[in-house]
C-alpha cells in the first residue's frame, strides 16, 4: 500500500498521519523480542502484501471438508447455555490460509444475526485498522472470536463458556496455521493467555498461544476505540508493532 492510501486509512481511523522523525528510517526493524512497541514514527515497511497468503486464493482448498465439519459442529453446538439464546453460531470469516488471524471476544447482535464476525460498527473500524497495515478479510486475514455464540446483552463471556468454546478456536488455528495472532480487546487477550493482566501490560509484547506456540500480539478492541477515540493512536502503535513482529517472523529473525 502506498503512503497516500495508508494516509487515507489512517484518516478514516481518526489518526493523525505521522511523519518519521529524523534518525528513524522507514522500514527500521525492532528487536526480536520487544518489550515495548516501537517509537512513534517508526514505520516498518509493508509486511502483509506480496506474501504467499496474500496471494493465495480464498476458494476451495485442501481441508475444505474439515472446515465444513467444523462449521456444522459449531452451528449445532449445545456445549454451553448460550445456544439457547443465540440466533446462530458464528465460526469465522476470511482466508483460511491466511498468515494473520484476528481474534475477538464474541459475536454481537449484528454478528449473531448475520453469522459473520465483526460486521457491525466495530467491524468497520476493525477493517479500517487492518487496511492500514495492508490486511483485509477478503484476502489475507482470517477473523474469529473466542466465543462462537453471542452472550445475551453482550455480557462478558463466562469461564465455562470459554472452556467449552476454546477447542473450536484451537481447531481453527490448527487449520489456518497463521504465523501471527492478533487478539483484539482485553477479554480476548486475557482468555487466550489465561491471565488477568491489564491490556496495557499485555500490549507491546510477543506472547505465545496454544499447542502450536503461535506468536500473539494484543491491541485494543475496536468497540472500545469507538468509545475512546483518543486511544486510537496507541492502537496504531500496536498495529505497527504487530507488523514488525510479522516481518521478523517471515524473515526468520523471530
Ligand atoms: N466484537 C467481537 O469481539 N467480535 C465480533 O465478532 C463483534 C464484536
Amino acid at each position: 500500500m502506498d503512503r497516500a492510501a495508508r494516509a487515507e486509512y489512517l484518516q478514516a481511523l481518526g489518526i493523525d498521519v505521522w511523519v518519521p522523525r529524523a534518525g528513524i528510517a522507514a522500514g527500521q526493524s525492532v528487536p526480536a523480542v520487544t518489550l515495548h512497541a516501537p517509537a512513534e514514527g517508526a514505520e516498518p515497511a509493508e509486511a502483509a502484501e506480496g506474501t504467499a497468503a496474500h496471494l493465495a486464493p480464498c476458494g476451495p482448498a485442501a481441508g475444505e471438508g474439515l472446515w465444513e465439519a467444523l462449521r456444522t459442529e459449531v452451528l449445532r453446538c449445545t456445549r454451553c447455555s448460550l445456544h439457547a439464546t443465540r440466533t446462530q453460531g458464528v465460526l469465522g470469516v476470511g482466508n483460511t490460509r491466511a498468515e494473520w488471524m484476528v481474534i475477538g471476544e464474541a459475536p454481537g447482535a449484528e454478528e449473531d444475526r448475520r453469522g459473520e464476525p465483526f460486521v457491525g460498527r466495530a467491524g468497520q473500524l476493525l477493517d479500517a485498522m487492518l487496511r492500514a497495515i495492508g490486511l483485509s478479510r477478503a484476502h489475507n486475514v482470517y477473523i474469529a472470536n473466542v466465543l462462537k455464540s453471542r452472550p445475551p446483552n453482550n455480557r462478558d463471556p463466562r469461564p465455562e463458556e470459554v472452556a467449552a468454546c476454546l477447542p473450536y478456536l484451537q481447531r481453527q488455528i490448527e487449520l489456518v496455521r497463521p504465523r501471527l495472532l492478533l487478539a483484539v480487546g482485553r477479554i480476548a487477550a486475557q482468555n487466550l493467555l489465561g491471565t488477568e493482566e491489564s491490556l496495557s501490560r499485555l500490549r507491546g509484547r510477543v506472547h505465545r498461544f496454544g499447542e502450536l506456540n503461535t506468536p500473539l500480539v494484543v491491541t485494543y478492541h475496536p468497540a472500545y476505540l469507538l468509545r475512546s477515540p483518543a486511544d486510537k493512536r496507541k492502537a496504531w502503535e500496536d498495529l505497527k508493532f504487530a507488523r514488525s513482529v510479522f516481518r521478523q517472523l517471515t524473515t526468520g529473525v523471530l
